[in-house]
């Protein structure tokens, strides 16, 4: 088999927006225009369904337990219990109801946990620094802090985790 034929998140672990609409996990336009919804990055069919289980309004589905998510957009309310549960941190809430604000839903296993109102690092699928923004809910479930920033539209999709940067 030749390097070509691997896809690139078996490589480095990074999943295109390409691969997630191949998928059927990129939530429809008209769902994203009506609040926040659930964004599913698990490409692979390994064994593992608690983001069914987890999801109290029944919106994700799987045939078997090895399988991709299925993701029943008008059940999905965004309400983020799914980010704090799943094991593979691969689950996100996006938020593009608002003309000039937009709002990404990240699990954050680190310490400290930013405090609401607080100023963030975002950074992308590599890690790196895109940017900065303000964080607007924060809640912990299952030892996973669950946070949400306000960020630029234009890095929706491209902010997958934070950064907490004090002073000392
Ligand atoms: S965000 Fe909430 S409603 Fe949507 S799939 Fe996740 S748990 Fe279910
Ligand atoms: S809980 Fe996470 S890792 Fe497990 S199947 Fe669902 S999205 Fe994939």
């Amino acid at each position: 088999m030749t390097s070509e034929k691997i896809p690139r998140y078996r490589v480095d672990g990074i999943i295109s927006l390409e691969v997630i609409k191949e998928l059927g996990l990129f939530p429809p336009e008209e769902r994203l225009k009506k609040g926040p919804v659930v964004l599913i990055e698990c490409p692979e069919k390994i064994p593992c369904n608690i983001c069914v289980s987890a999801c109290p309004f029944g919106a994700i589905s799987m045939d078997s337990i090895i399988d991709i998510p299925k993701v029943d957009w008008d059940k999905c309310t965004g309400c983020a219990t799914c980010v704090a549960l799943c094991p593979g941190l691969a689950i996100f809430v996006v938020d593009l109801s608002k003309e000039d604000k937009a709002y990404i839903t990240v699990p954050h296993e680190f310490i400290p946990a930013p405090d609401v109102g607080e100023e963030v690092i975002l950074l992308n699928k590599e890690g790196k620094r895109v940017g900065k923004g303000k964080v607007v809910r924060v809640f912990e479930r299952n030892k996973t802090y669950v946070v949400t920033v306000e960020v630029p539209r234009e890095l929706v999709f491209e902010v997958r985790a934070i950064w907490v940067e004090r002073r000392k």
